[in-house]
């Protein structure tokens, strides 16, 4: 068996991982990076951009279906179509480029990329099985550092790929053949909606079924209302508090339970489920390192340690919140301590944005949150109603919110619902992770007209003396 040795080796090339992979070669650690399928990981293959390409594409295709209509824009166009092929073409075009800049990326900064699986030996050796289908090698290192993300989760009575592929996860959603007539997305969270978003505006009749009383229910209920009304407006049913039992006898429709215990069925010719992902933490011989879970995520400290000295844990497989910008900022704060480097992963607030229409941006925590926690605070919204440029954009519906301390103005959270809003998350977790109060964005020149002079009007708002409401 071929044997070979480093300093750090990293399993897994997601977000997480290669971005530590990167860095730490940047720093001249030697590096060597395990990935078993594809560089990117979920977030560039199956994730995140191949996700944002189709929500790109369905919005075009929306547009161009509301000229052939009676736009009010006064633009005329004949009956457009979509050829989905097409479609899916220019999406893994996409993809292939940033996952070859990956690649270019990590070669460049010097840190060597084995193809294959990584077989856990020991907590300084792993074995890996090649793609190619060569001798398995052993390698050793110093620092082990686990990055394998995480995978769909899957419902017992409607598992992936029952009645010959009628029930796929995202990965295969986001690549279709062919588009169904009736779609069934079982999950209103992140990828049910933004997903069945993108199905109902390529024309397919789609309906969401979700076991909790509302959409989102991860967000607050002010934020996701606009989601809910764009959801009607779309045409998409929303079967909220509802259970599925499965698929019907004739394998053509969902049978689903609501609260009171009544049945029906929705025809289908394909299901999303989308009910949320789990750490990969088993098949692949991570459980004979015995390290301190939570439940099937790897338990870490504030460094990303697990409980095994120089092993280390970043991403999805260390649990909730799993998106990719966190996965990436463990991953080059555990390149920067293993070179040495004093850090530890502190961040003021995780911005999390769901690419629904409209779309919702949360940074910190909600008012309730906050008065939960037992902090007396302030908050205030404006409205994108009162923003010029919103109107200009035919995007007047949504609203900033902003969270301060009452005592000294302390920024603790900002939230947004509209269209593009998403943008603002930048301008928000700035705010935050620099120790903004509401006097230092309401003095900030905001350019006019944008959608950011909304964010300043919010905290001259908060303030009480806002301008333009
Ligand atoms: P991953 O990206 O999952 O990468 C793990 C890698 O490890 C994979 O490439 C896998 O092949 C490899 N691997 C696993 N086991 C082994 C092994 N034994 N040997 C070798 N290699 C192995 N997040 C956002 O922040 N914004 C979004 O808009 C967003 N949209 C999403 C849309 C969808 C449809 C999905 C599914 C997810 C989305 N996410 C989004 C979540 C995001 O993709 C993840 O949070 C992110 O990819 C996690 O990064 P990671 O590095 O932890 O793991
Ligand atoms: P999610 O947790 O966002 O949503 C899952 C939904 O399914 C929840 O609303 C839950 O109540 C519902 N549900 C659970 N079991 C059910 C059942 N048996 N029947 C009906 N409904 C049920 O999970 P997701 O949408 O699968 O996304 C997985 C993860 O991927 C997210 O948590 C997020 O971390 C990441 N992601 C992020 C983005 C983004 O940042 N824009 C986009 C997509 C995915």
């Amino acid at each position: 068996m071929l044997t070979e040795s480093t300093t750090l080796l990293v399993i897994g090339g997601g977000p997480g991982g290669y971005v530590a992979a990167i860095r730490a070669a940047q720093l001249g650690i030697p590096t060597l990076l395990v990935e078993g399928e594809y560089l990117g990981g979920s977030c560039l293959n199956v994730g995140c951009i191949p996700s944002k390409a189709l929500i790109h594409v369905a919005d075009e295709f929306a547009k161009a279906r509301q000229f052939a209509g009676d736009s009010p824009l006064g633009i005329k166009l004949q009956s457009p179509a979509i050829d989905i092929a097409k479609t899916v073409e220019w999406k893994d075009g996409v993809v292939t480029r940033l996952t070859s800049g990956v690649a270019a990326l990590l070669k460049k900064a010097g840190a060597r990329v084995v193809k294959g699986r990584a077989r856990i030996v020991d907590g300084k050796t792993v074995e890996v099985s090649p793609a190619d289908g060569g001798a398995p090698w052993r390698i050793g290192c110093e620092h082990l550092l686990l990055a394998t993300g995480s995978v769909a989760t899957a419902l017992p009575n409607l598992p992936f790929g029952d009645a010959g592929g009628m029930v796929i996860s995202s990965t295969e959603a986001l690549s279709p053949a062919t588009l169904p007539k009736r779609l069934v997305v079982v999950g209103a969270g992140y990828i049910g909606l933004e997903l069945g978003i993108v199905y109902r505006k390529l024309g397919v009749e789609v309906a969401v079924v979700e076991a909790q009383a509302r959409i989102l229910p991860a967000y607050d209920e002010e934020l996701t209302k606009p989601v809910a009304a764009s959801l009607r407006a779309l045409g998409i049913e929303a079967h909220t508090g509802c259970t599925v039992r499965g698929l019907n006898a004739a394998g053509n429709a969902v049978r689903i339970r609501n609260l009171a215990g009544e049945e029906r069925e929705l025809p289908a010719d394909r299901v999303l489920v989308a009910v949320g992902r789990q750490p990969g933490s088993t098949g692949w011989g991570l459980e004979s390192l015995g390290l301190a879970m939570n439940g099937r995520a790897v338990q870490i400290d504030a460094q990303c340690r697990t409980s095994m000295r120089n092993v280390w844990a970043i991403g999805d497989l260390t649990g909730e919140p799993m998106l990719a910008h966190r996965a990436m900022a463990q991953g080059e704060m555990v390149a920067e301590i293993i070179a040495g480097k004093r850090r530890e992963f502190v961040p003021a607030a995780i911005p999390a944005v769901c690419y629904t229409d409209p779309e919702i941006v949360v940074v910190g925590p909600s008012p309730q949150e906050a008065e939960a926690a037992g902090i007396d605070c302030i908050h205030a919204h404006f409205p994108f109603a009162a923003n010029g440029r919103a109107l200009t954009l035919e995007a007047a519906g949504g609203f900033v919110r902003v969270v301060a301390r009452r005592d000294n103005h302390l920024i603790l959270g900002w939230q947004a619902v509209g269209r593009g809003v998403a943008e603002l998350a930048a301008a928000f977790s700035q705010s935050i992770e620099m120790g903004a109060c509401l006097e230092d964005v309401a003095g900030t020149i905001h350019a006019h007209p944008t959608l950011g002079e909304a964010v300043q009007e919010t905290a001259l708002r908060a303030l009480g003396h806002a301008i333009h409401i």
